[in-house]
Protein backbone atom coordinates (compact mmCIF):
# COMPACT_ATOMS: atom_id res chain seq x y z
CA UNK A 1 0.00 0.00 0.00
CA UNK A 2 1.53 3.09 -0.98
CA UNK A 3 0.71 5.85 1.47
CA UNK A 4 2.75 8.57 0.37
CA UNK A 5 1.06 11.84 0.04
CA UNK A 6 1.00 12.90 -3.81
CA UNK A 7 3.82 14.79 -5.22
CA UNK A 8 2.80 18.01 -6.63
CA UNK A 9 4.36 18.35 -9.88
CA UNK A 10 5.32 21.70 -11.80
CA UNK A 11 3.91 22.26 -15.12
CA UNK A 12 6.53 21.97 -17.65
CA UNK A 13 8.55 24.96 -18.23
CA UNK A 14 7.07 26.96 -20.87
CA UNK A 15 8.54 30.23 -22.81
CA UNK A 16 6.03 32.86 -22.17
CA UNK A 17 4.46 34.12 -25.46
CA UNK A 18 6.15 37.64 -24.39
CA UNK A 19 9.31 36.37 -24.10
CA UNK A 20 9.35 34.97 -27.75
CA UNK A 21 11.11 37.48 -30.10
CA UNK A 22 9.65 39.57 -32.41
CA UNK A 23 11.17 37.70 -35.17
CA UNK A 24 10.32 34.01 -34.04
CA UNK A 25 6.08 35.49 -33.95
CA UNK A 26 6.83 37.35 -37.07
CA UNK A 27 8.11 34.30 -38.51
CA UNK A 28 5.20 31.84 -37.28
CA UNK A 29 2.66 34.39 -38.39
CA UNK A 30 3.64 34.43 -41.69
CA UNK A 31 3.69 31.07 -42.32
CA UNK A 32 0.40 30.64 -40.86
CA UNK A 33 -1.00 33.44 -43.75
CA UNK A 34 0.70 31.37 -45.62
CA UNK A 35 -0.88 28.50 -44.80
CA UNK A 36 -4.67 30.15 -45.26
CA UNK A 37 -3.88 32.03 -48.74
CA UNK A 38 -2.99 28.49 -50.08
CA UNK A 39 -5.87 26.94 -48.41
CA UNK A 40 -8.37 29.95 -49.79
CA UNK A 41 -7.10 29.60 -53.29
CA UNK A 42 -7.55 25.91 -53.48
CA UNK A 43 -10.91 26.58 -51.91
CA UNK A 44 -11.70 29.88 -54.57
CA UNK A 45 -10.46 27.11 -57.43
CA UNK A 46 -12.11 24.11 -56.17
CA UNK A 47 -15.41 26.22 -55.73
CA UNK A 48 -14.98 28.65 -59.39
CA UNK A 49 -14.74 31.66 -57.77
CA UNK A 50 -11.91 34.35 -58.12
CA UNK A 51 -10.32 35.68 -55.61
CA UNK A 52 -9.37 39.79 -56.25
CA UNK A 53 -7.54 42.02 -54.71
CA UNK A 54 -8.83 43.77 -51.61
CA UNK A 55 -11.59 45.50 -50.71
CA UNK A 56 -11.58 48.95 -52.26
CA UNK A 57 -14.00 50.00 -49.79
CA UNK A 58 -12.64 48.54 -46.45
CA UNK A 59 -9.80 46.75 -46.95
CA UNK A 60 -10.71 44.47 -44.46
CA UNK A 61 -10.94 40.97 -47.32
CA UNK A 62 -10.21 40.21 -50.35
CA UNK A 63 -13.10 40.21 -53.08
CA UNK A 64 -14.96 37.44 -54.31
CA UNK A 65 -15.94 37.42 -58.13
CA UNK A 66 -18.53 35.16 -59.45
CA UNK A 67 -20.37 36.19 -62.48
CA UNK A 68 -19.12 39.18 -63.89
CA UNK A 69 -19.09 40.66 -60.18
CA UNK A 70 -17.26 40.91 -57.36
CA UNK A 71 -18.26 41.22 -53.66
CA UNK A 72 -16.47 41.70 -50.79
CA UNK A 73 -17.54 38.92 -47.97
CA UNK A 74 -17.16 41.68 -44.83
CA UNK A 75 -18.63 44.54 -45.91
CA UNK A 76 -21.26 43.70 -49.28
CA UNK A 77 -19.79 45.61 -51.25
CA UNK A 78 -20.22 44.81 -55.11
CA UNK A 79 -18.47 45.89 -58.51
CA UNK A 80 -18.83 44.50 -61.94
CA UNK A 81 -15.99 43.33 -63.67
ZN1 LIG B 1 -15.41 45.41 -47.98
Amino acid sequence: MDSSPPRPTLPPRREPSSRRTVHERLAALEESQRVLERTLTGLAREAGVLVAGPCPRCSKAYMLGTGGMVHCPHCGNRLSI
